[in-house]
Order: C-alpha cells, then structure tokens, then sequence
C-alpha cells in the first residue's frame, strides 16, 4: 500500500492564530506555507493578558516554559475607586485547569517573539511581506497566486489574516467589524512595586483604567473612554492625551503617568465587534481567529479564542488522512464551525454586555456573575 500523498496547506497571516495551526499542523506531518504580509513579522503593542484557556492552548504548542519563564502570572483582579482604593478582589477562575495560572500578563512583541520561534522550528516555509492576491479553488484544491508573482496549489487554505481579513471577503462572507462606540489608549511602562496584578477602576472619567503586570519590570497600562474621530487626535499628543487621562486616577497611576512620555509608545484604538455566525469556510478556504470574530477586549479572551480556533481545526485536520474528497472536508469545516460558534458567541455577547453597561452608564450591572459565568463554561475543554 502506498503513503497518502502529503497534504499541504497555506496559512495566510502569522498571528497568534496562523502560528498556532501552523505548529499544530506540522506535528501532524502536514506540510504548511506560512505567509505574512508584514515583513518583519513583528506585532506592536504594549501588552497582553492570557487567561487558563490561552494558556493550555500554548502549552500544547510546546511554548509554556518560554511564557511562563517571559511573562507575570497572577490569579486574581483587583476592583479599584478612581482614587486607588482597591474594595474588591475578586479570585480568578482558572480557566485553563488548576494546573495554570487564571493569567499570565505577556509583553504582546514576546509573545510572537515565542510564537515565531516554534513556527520556524516546526519546520514550515515561511514568507514574509508577502500576500495572496488571488484564491482559485476547483474540486480537487485551490491555486493560490501570490504577490511576488509566484503561484503554489493547496488542498486547504486557512485565512488567519485577521480583523480586516482580504480572504474573508475575497470567499464572499461579506461580514464585516463593526465599532462599539469605545476606544483604548495603551502603554508599556516600568512595574510600579505596588502592581501584582490587573487593578480596574471603574467610575472616573474614563469607562475603566487599568494595568497588567507584564513581566517583573514593565506593566501595560489603558484608559477606555469614547470613540473620537481618529483624525482629529494628532500622534504627536499621544502621550500628552493619555497623561491627561490618567491625571484623575490614584494608586500607581500618578508614578504610571510619569512615565509616558514618548508618543510614539502610545497606542490608540477603537475597539470593534465582528462575529460571522453561517459557516466559517468556502469549499476549500476556511477562517480561523479573528478574521472569523472579534470582541471587545473586556474579558482579554480575543486571542484565546483564536488559539482555540487553531486547536480545534488542527485536532480535527489531524485526525483525516486524506481531504482529497471536497464533501468530506465539507463536513469536517462544518463541525469546526459547530464545535467553535456557540462559546465564542458567548464571549463576543459578554464582552459587548460589559462594554454596553459602561457606555450606558448602568451603575448596578452584575459584572462579577457575568464574568463568573462565562469563565466557569470557559474551563470547559472546547
Ligand atoms: C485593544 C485590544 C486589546 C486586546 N487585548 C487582548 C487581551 O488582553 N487578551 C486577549 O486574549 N486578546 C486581546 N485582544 C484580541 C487579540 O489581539 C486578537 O484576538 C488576536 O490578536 C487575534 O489573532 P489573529 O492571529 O487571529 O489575528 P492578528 O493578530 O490580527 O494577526 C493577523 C496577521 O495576519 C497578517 N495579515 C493581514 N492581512 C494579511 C494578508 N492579506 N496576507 C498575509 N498576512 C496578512 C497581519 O499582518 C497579522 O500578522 C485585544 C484586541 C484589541 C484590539
């Protein structure tokens, strides 16, 4: 009897999500193309807060030792008044086991740092500053043209190209991200001693202030507050608007405020809604993370459930010898789709309820029970 021939795959984005399946994959013996548009495959931003069920998926990528040994664990959060006072602290749910820590606070360009570093050791080809420009699928596979004019032929093509995902729309599932009415303004910044854990205040002037320990010495620090037309804030003042902010706010705030000083450090973003509810594929191209869904990050699960995205599509991919057939890898994207849809509906629901009870000013919303639960589900192995 003859080998099956080797199945191939081209993971188009090298984000959290894209890397992930692609380790996965190739411990499977898949072969897998890796491109990304960036050329430097790096990702900006201060910091990011992983929860248990990131956290097991990174484990399983082999990366854990490397996270933990780079980021802050902690395992509860802090409710805080505008001035400091810190009234509740709430235990975390350890999502991802009690083996795990609740959370680990990571500096965002470290944990891709990891993340590429498994990528190239899975041994996948990976091209970087480098998109498809067009996606021809027939029967038996999809021809993938790319934008340094070269072509390569697929049996399965994985958009992970996020948000703004081109390969969503190139498919023909016309969802697009929507606003939420809030923005963010981040900041990486020194760990005042006082900071061992996320600290939220909720009513000043900003919908919520907060910080992540994000390895022993630095911290990420953002301010929500309302949409302002992007235009009209100049990044020269970046670090002058986010001071001003802060200004309000006590406990480590003042010694946080101190140190943002650069603009260019200073990140602002709207924060966005998406969640495409039909089928997640197009015959033989199908999405994984967020170019699939999107949530405010006010329960930080945006990328744990991109990683879970790839967990599950690599564990089902794995588990068929051959995808020749479009109906059988038909059925297998759809159960994707089935065993994915209903937890991460239930986070991008939660996350807009939290954000939606800021925006509208409700001061008696149960915040506690609705995180609670949809933490508890989130223990649950997807
Ligand atoms: C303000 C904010 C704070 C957040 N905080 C948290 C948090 O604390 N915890 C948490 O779990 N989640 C958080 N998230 C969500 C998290 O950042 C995302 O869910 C996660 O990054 C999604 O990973 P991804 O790989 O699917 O997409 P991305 O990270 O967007 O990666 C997509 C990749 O594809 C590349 N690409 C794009 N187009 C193309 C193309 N045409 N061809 C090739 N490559 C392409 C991009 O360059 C990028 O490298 C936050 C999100 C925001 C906006």
């Amino acid at each position: 009897m003859t080998d099956p021939r080797p199945r191939t795959v081209l993971v188009i984005g090298g984000g959290a999500s894209g890397n992930a399946v692609t380790v996965l994959l190739r411990r499977a013996g898949i072969t897998v193309d890796l491109i990304e548009a960036k050329s430097d495959w790096n990702v900006l931003g201060s910091g990011i807060t992983l929860q248990g069920n990131a956290l097991r998926v990174l484990r399983k990528l082999g990366v854990w030792d490397k996270v933990q040994e780079s980021g802050y664990a902690f395992n509860s959060v802090g409710l805080a008044t505008p001035d400091g006072h810190v009234f509740h602290v709430q235990q975390d749910i350890r999502t991802g086991g009690e083996d795990l820590p609740a959370t680990i606070g990571m500096q965002r360009p470290r944990l891709q740092e990891i993340l590429c570093e498994a990528v190239l050791v899975s041994g996948a080809t990976v091209r970087l500053g480098t998109t498809a420009d067009d996606l021809l699928q027939d029967e038996a596979g999809v021809t993938a043209r790319f934008s340094d004019g070269t072509e390569g032929r697929y049996d399965l093509v994985i958009a992970a190209d996020g948000l703004s995902s081109r390969t969503r729309a190139m498919i023909g599932i016309g969802d697009k991200p929507e606003p939420t009415g809030m923005a963010i303004w981040r900041v990486a910044a020194p760990r005042p001693a006082s900071v061992k854990r996320t600290d939220l205040a909720y009513g000043g002037p900003c919908y919520i202030a907060g910080y992540c320990p994000t390895s022993e010495n630095t911290i990420y620090a953002y301010l929500v507050e309302a949409n302002r037309d992007r235009a009209s804030i100049d990044p020269a003042s970046f670090a002058d608007e986010m001071r001003c902010l802060a200004a309000p706010y006590g406990g480590a705030w003042p010694e946080i405020a101190a140190s943002i000083t650069d603009p260019a450090e200073v990140n602002y973003t709207w924060f966005d809604r998406l969640l495409v509810e039909g089928p997640w594929h197009r015959g033989r191209v199908v999405l994984v993370g967020d170019a699939a869904h999107a949530c405010p990050p006010t329960l930080a699960q945006g990328a744990a459930m991109s990683l879970e995205d790839a967990s599950v599509l690599a564990e089902l991919l794995s588990a068929e010898e051959s995808w020749d057939s479009l109906s059988s890898l038909d059925d297998l994207l759809t159960r994707y789709h089935q065993r994915r849809i209903d937890r991460v509906r239930m986070v991008v629901e939660a996350s807009m309820q939290l954000g939606q009870w800021q925006l509208d000013g409700v001061r008696d919303a149960d915040v506690p029970g609705l995180i609670g639960r949809t933490m508890s589900v989130l223990k649950e192995t997807p």
